[in-house]
């Protein structure tokens, strides 16, 4: 048996890009997988896809950025499986722009799911995790969590309050015998370019992703995490394309 093999691992954006890779890794480890986003036929069609492998998975429509549906994802968790031993927050959106086009709604709407979902994913299985004294929670941040550049202000400044937040649960819940681990891709060919507004800046972005990499490689950075022992924690891990220099 390896150590993937019958985790129940929770899974938010899992209805594109690395969320879907990851899915579809874990599933083939034999994990029970929890999927969650918003497109909900999307959801469907890799539930199909996983159990037509042999997998096994649920899925429920969710937003991140409304807590009671976190809330409701932990439950259908704990119903379905009886237990939830990982959370990936892997849901994020990326609308780059300058500070000075004032583009307000975006950089809400950025709070909302790449801090604000985070924090309701991790409040929403905290309890359970602190009562069995086991758990892990894995957050995908970015390189963009370590440095910063023009148009990255708002994205990047989620991106650090990610990784501030998961080293914080880190140092509190470790008696708690809880692991985190912080993911930090770099460029990976998903459809996070497609929540660029400004067309000067998603050109840029698309222009850059003759290197990207595919969003498996991340997946398995995720599996690493997962797979190992449970007194060993990978706190985090970054995957850059060999090519990227930042
Ligand atoms: P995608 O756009 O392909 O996937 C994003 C996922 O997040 C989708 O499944 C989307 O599903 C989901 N999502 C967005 N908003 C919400 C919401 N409010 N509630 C629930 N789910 C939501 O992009 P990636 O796979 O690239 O992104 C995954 C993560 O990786 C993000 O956190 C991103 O910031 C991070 N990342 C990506 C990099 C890259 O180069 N691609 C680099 C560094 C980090 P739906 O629309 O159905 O809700």
């Amino acid at each position: 048996m390896n150590a993937v093999q019958g985790k129940v691992v929770i899974l938010t954006g899992a209805s594109s890009g690395i969320g879907e890779a990851t899915a579809r890794v874990l599933a083939r480890s034999g994990a029970q997988m929890v999927l969650a986003a918003r497109r909900g036929e999307r959801l469907k069609q890799l539930q199909s896809a996983i159990e037509q492998e042999g997998g096994t998975a649920v899925y429920q429509v969710t937003d991140v950025s409304v807590q009671s549906q976190m809330e409701e994802l932990a439950r259908l968790a704990l119903d379905t499986y009886g237990q939830i031993d990982v959370l990936v927050n892997n849901a994020g959106i990326m609308p780059l722009s300058y500070l000075h086009e004032k583009k307000i709604k975006e950089w809400d709407r950025m709070i909302d799911v790449n801090v604000k979902g985070v924090l309701y994913g991790i409040g929403a299985v905290l309890p359970h995790m602190r009562e069995r004294r086991q758990g892990h929670v894995i957050n995908v941040a970015s390189v963009t969590g370590h440095i910063v550049r023009k148009t990255w202000a708002v994205y990047s400044g989620t991106k650090f309050a990610v990784r501030a937040i998961t080293e914080a649960l880190r140092q509190e819940e470790a008696h708690n015998n809880i692991r985190t681990t912080i993911i930090c891709p770099g460029g990976v060919d998903t459809e996070l370019v497609h929540t660029i507004t400004n067309e000067e800046v998603k050109r840029d972005i698309e222009a850059s992703m003759d290197i990207a990499l595919t969003p498996e490689a991340i997946a398995h950075a995720i599996a690493y995490a997962i797979s190992q022992p449970p007194q060993t924690a990978v706190n985090e891990i970054i995957v850059r394309p060999t090519r990227q220099e930042l």
